[in-house]
């Protein structure tokens, strides 16, 4: 089990099933510290809305409530659908290639469409899901990249436990993390109360590949709540530059 996971998501995203309580309530019975809602950007549908971001705290006592997104792609260098008058109250942001973005192109493409958008926007603190089938990407330099820039790549729980990646695809993303020795972020992805603080799929990999744990920056409670802390003042200072 993880102990803060930074990733899920709840009905405000179109494919979310459960309430944030509900996830939160969940996370709370299996004695996490914390766990991250990270609901879709308004490009796949997400339904972010300013109570959450604004005035909802911690409604489950006894587990820890961190807010943040899953930013899409836009079709420009650079562009994510990242609604800025939220940034000041996430504490982690993601950023993956979802349906939004055209399929079909090759990995030097997908992999300069999330580079550039690391580099133009340093907030960003994780990329998700890069082992997914439809969007190649070219691992080495994502790694490289990612540990140059100070941030972290995904390794996903759901998408491997529910057999929607290729085994030999998530073997060349761990493959390049381990080489570049670029942190990396364990996170369930749950769209299920199931899901929550879950990572047995991803950890089984991992682990066949003598994964060097101190590599996953949430390792402990501790130092997963150090890395949003050390990202913080990002966030805040790009909030206010566009307010
Ligand atoms: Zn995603
Ligand atoms: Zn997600």
């Amino acid at each position: 089990m993880i102990a803060v996971d930074l990733h899920s998501h709840s009905l405000a995203s179109r494919c979310g099933v459960h309430t944030v309580v509900e996830m939160l309530t969940r996370a709370r019975d299996l004695g996490m510290t914390a766990l991250a809602i990270t609901d879709h950007g308004p490009a796949l549908g997400g339904r972010l809305n300013s109570v959450f971001f604004e005035r909802l705290l911690d409604p489950v006592p006894g587990v820890r409530l961190l807010k943040g997104m899953e930013c899409n792609l836009d079709e420009s260098p650079g562009a994510i659908d990242l609604p800025l008058d939220y940034l000041r109250y996430c504490d982690v942001v993601l950023v993956g290639l979802h349906a939004n973005t055209p399929k079909g192109r090759s990995a030097a493409d997908y992999t300069d469409l999330l580079v550039s958008a690391l580099e133009a926007n340093p907030f960003l603190d994780v990329v998700t899901h890069a082992n997914s089938r439809e969007y190649p990407l070219d691992y080495r330099r994502l790694a490289r990249a990612s540990r140059d820039l100070g941030r972290a790549v995904e390794l996903n729980n759901s998408k491997v436990a529910l057999g929607r990646v290729a085994p030999a695809v998530t073997e060349s993303l761990i493959a390049a993390c381990i080489r570049e020795a670029c942190p990396v972020v364990v996170a369930s992805d749950a769209h299920t109360l199931d899901e929550v603080g879950r990572d047995e799929a991803i950890r089984s990999v991992m682990s066949s590949m003598h994964f060097p744990e101190e590599l996953i920056i949430n390792r402990t409670a501790e130092e997963a709540l150090a890395f949003i802390e050390r990202r913080r003042p990002l966030k805040l200072a790009h909030s206010a530059a566009d307010n």
